[in-house]
């Protein structure tokens, strides 16, 4: 089983080369093809309208949503949690895109108007020691709701920043792009062997700057 990252648009070289030091045959997923190969799926953050656009130039659509349906393993970040949201409240550029409905809770996409819109905030996360992990913020959603089949996991002070269903998990910041692998090991330990194999594998090599 490989682990994949959906590289159409957003910050897809990040998330692949922080995933590749997880896992070394970490996959682009760009057509159907691809995502075949793929045991897990990261869904990268961006920008959620057009990420949704090109999944559905690409062919993908279909087969992504029954990928999800069968229990595909899919860690989505930002843009990524709001393709996998069971449901959008209308936000306010009133210009919101088709999701997955995948993941039971509400959010609404830019809620934290312009002054929060970017920032690091320290977050608490299901399962992760000391320190709190390094949240990177930037245009978030908020998670308005979650429903009886999800969750949360990670929380900024009392806010619900992170939430599971199942294999299913969705955040709105970016673990790619903080100096820190721990939610990236944290989700492949959680689903499959061999992923875990891997990740031990890199834990015993040398680390220079990411912990
Ligand atoms: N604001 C973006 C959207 O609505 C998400 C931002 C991000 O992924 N960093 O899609």
């Amino acid at each position: 089983m490989k682990a994949g990252v959906l590289a159409l648009q957003g910050d897809v070289p990040e998330h692949l080369a922080m995933l590749r030091s997880v896992q070394p045959d970490a996959i682009a997923v760009r057509r159907p093809a691809d995502l075949a190969e793929v045991g897990a799926l990261f869904l990268p953050g961006g920008e959620s309208t057009t990420i949704a656009r090109l999944i559905e130039e690409a062919g993908l659509w279909e087969a992504l949503s029954e990928r999800i349906r069968e229990g595909l393993p899919v860690l989505a970040t930002c843009a990524g949690l709001i393709l996998l949201a069971r449901d959008l409240a209308p936000s306010a550029s009133g210009r919101d895109p088709p999701t997955f409905r995948a993941l039971d809770v509400t959010v609404r996409r830019n809620d934290y108007g312009r002054q929060r819109e970017s920032c690091e905030a320290p977050v608490r996360v299901e399962g992760l020691q000391d320190p709190p992990f390094p949240g990177v913020f930037i245009r978030s959603p908020r998670i308005l709701s979650v429903g009886p089949q999800a969750a949360p996991i990670a929380w900024r002070q009392e806010e619900v920043v992170g939430v599971r269903a199942g294999p299913l998990w969705g955040l709105t910041f970016h673990p790619e792009l903080a100096d820190d692998l721990r939610v990236h090991r944290l989700f492949l330990a959680a689903h499959g062997r061999r992923v875990t194999r891997s990740a031990r594998a890199a834990r015993s090599t040398p680390r220079t700057r990411r912990r």
